[in-house]
């Protein structure tokens, strides 16, 4: 007898569980199907180090920012261990001398640290500040908002695409106008109409091109950059970052906790091989064991290939669709490396080993923009970047349960290297490649690589193969413009509906992902929870 419940949920990420954990809240009898042996997908916290298990890093993603207050909220998770640390400020020290520190909320201090750079773009700093919080205005609420299928002509889509424009109908010529060339231009291009130095445009790139195959001077970059940038973590400072206590697995926890608290079952080392589909629906899965599990309503989070050319499968689905999916992006060549260190980088701009404010933010390694498309480039011609660029962030600057007292943990988000390396592990290159990353950082720190105990490297094949991160795209897919807002994952299932009845999709390929935001994972269960509603009422009118 195959097992039954209300829903299933596949893949045991953050969404999967923000998903299980407002389905299981209407009281649906709703279980989690998680393929490996622990829940949180790229949010996980984990001890690489056999030898050395009292290091614990965040694996992959390691800051949090998007995670909207609703859903903190209504899961209530600060009662379930979600605690966030603001990140103190971007940092970049200069090859050449000097350094730069940019505050998220501090337009002070932005001027004292930008002025050394350029005057002009000390005056700049605030304007540029306040024409990006007024863009967030517009995309923030956006990023909550089910797209409509543009272009269908029925009732209910023309209703949401007029919903959609009326909310708008207050938006100025100058304010579309800013909305579109975000959304069009690069973020090279839009730095250089606003700053002239370049030491702040290395600094404010690096949000543009996170995750993305795409170098700062390619059209779209400059969308990722807000993506980055209208985040909070609640605190109401906008585009700030922050760093959750326990690494980005004890996101995945919390809310894994309030989804247990609302009575969902959790099932690990269950990978999902097909979804059953019968007369046109979804009615439940087969685990790569052979056992069914029944269910009504079905929720995928794991990545689009994966989701519907493997679980549901070419012949379920009508060809256009298949044509899109098969078409989804999903490049990125991120390389991660963690790092346990002895002691704080000393870096000849900012001496010392004492933790200071420079330690508490981003200390990246992107000192130019052309530094940055440079390591680009290298990869585009098929080879790992010389001179990689880093994001890098110290969380034990605030965090104490990461590692033993007097150490730290680093960990370094870089780019790039081919972005078919998702295909061979490529081990000793990448080996290789995260040595010179580290000697970029110790010319400007020189008792970085001396201070290294350990260090794990994680490359796209990795990200594949052990995440279900297809091509080692950190979103679950590109966040170019093709593959965006109602577009994503394809023309006509924005919605978090997918073709098949029963079947909801909330994974980082919909609207609002990527990032741990919860919100893909959020809507689909509202699909999901309204769909029901809405059938159980058509029986009462039926009936009566
Ligand atoms: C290196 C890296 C750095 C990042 N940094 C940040 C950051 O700092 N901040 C941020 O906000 N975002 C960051 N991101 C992006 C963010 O982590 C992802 O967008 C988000 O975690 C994806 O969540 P998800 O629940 O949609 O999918 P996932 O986390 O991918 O979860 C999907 C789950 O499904 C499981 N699964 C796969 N196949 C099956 C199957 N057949 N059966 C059952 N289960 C299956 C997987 O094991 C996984 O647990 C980063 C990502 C990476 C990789």
């Amino acid at each position: 007898m195959a097992a039954t419940y209300d829903a299933i949920v596949i893949g045991g990420g953050h969404n999967g569980l923000v998903a299980a954990a407002y389905l299981a809240g209407t009281g649906a009898r709703t279980v989690v199907l998680e393929g490996r042996h622990k829940i949180g997908g790229a949010a996980t916290t984990e001890s690489p180090w056999p030898e050395a298990p009292e290091f614990k890093v965040t694996r992959l993603s390691y800051v949090m920012s998007l995670l909207p207050p609703t859903i903190i909220k209504d899961l209530e998770l600060d009662r379930h261990g979600y605690k966030i640390f603001p990140m103190g400020p971007y940092y970049q020290a200069f090859p050449e001398g000097g350094s730069i520190k940019l505050y998220a909320d501090d337009a002070k201090r932005n001027y004292e640290a930008v002025s050394q750079w350029s005057k002009k773009d000390a005056e700049a700093m605030p304007k540029w500040d306040a024409w990006l919080a007024g863009l967030a205005d517009v995309l923030g609420p956006l990023l909550l908002t089910v797209p409509p299928a543009l272009g269908s002509r029925k009732p209910r889509d023309l209703a949401a695409t007029l919903r959609l424009a009326w909310r708008h109908r207050g938006l100025d010529v100058r304010t579309i106008a800013d909305v579109t060339r975000l959304m069009t231009m690069s973020i090279a291009d839009l730095l250089d109409d606003w700053f002239e130095s370049p030491q702040v445009k290395g600094a404010l790139a690096v949000n543009g091109v996170i995750g993305t195959w795409a170098g700062p001077y390619e059209p779209g970059t400059a969308y990722v950059m807000a993506h980055h940038s209208i985040g909070d973590v609640g605190d109401g400072h906008l585009g700030n970052w922050g760093f959750q206590e326990g690494g980005m697995g004890a996101v995945a926890s919390a809310i894994e906790s309030a989804a247990r608290a609302r009575g969902a079952e959790i099932q690990l080392n269950s990978p999902v091989a097909r979804v059953l589909v019968e007369g046109g629906r979804a009615v439940g899965v087969t685990l790569a064991n052979g056992a069914e599990i029944r269910a009504k309503v079905v929720v995928s989070t794991v990545h689009p290939k994966i989701a519907f050319l493997e679980h549901v499968g070419a012949a379920n689905l009508p060809d256009d669709f298949v044509t899109d999916i098969s078409r989804w992006k999903s490049r990125s060549g991120v390389v991660k490396i963690n790092l346990a260190l002895a002691e704080l980088p000393d870096f000849i701009a900012d001496p010392g080993t004492r933790l200071q404010e420079h330690h508490t933010g981003s200390v990246e390694m992107a000192p130019t923009m052309e530094y940055i498309e440079r390591a680009f480039q290298d990869a585009r011609d098929g080879k790992p970047a010389v001179r990689p660029f880093s994001d890098g962030v110290i969380p034990t600057a605030f965090d104490k349960t990461l590692c033993p007292e007097g150490t730290h943990i680093m960990s370094l988000f870089t780019q790039w290297v081919p972005s078919d390396w998702a295909d061979e592990p490529h081990e000793a290159e990448l080996e290789a490649y995260a040595d010179r990353m580290i000697d970029c950082y110790n010319e400007l720190a020189p008792n970085f690589k001396a201070s290294i105990l350990h260090r794990d490297v994680v490359g796209p094949y990795q990200m594949e193969h052990e995440y279900g991160l297809v091509g080692g795209n950190i979103f679950h897919g590109e966040l170019s413009l093709e593959q965006l807002f109602h577009l994503r994952p394809a023309p006509g299932f924005a919605d978090y509906r997918t073709p098949v009845p029963g079947l909801y999709y909330g994974s980082s390929a919909t609207h609002a992902g990527g990032g741990v935001c919860g919100i893909p994972g959020w809507q689909a269960a509202r699909a999901a929870i309204a769909d029901r509603k809405a059938a159980v009422s058509r029986r009462r009118t039926r009936r009566s």
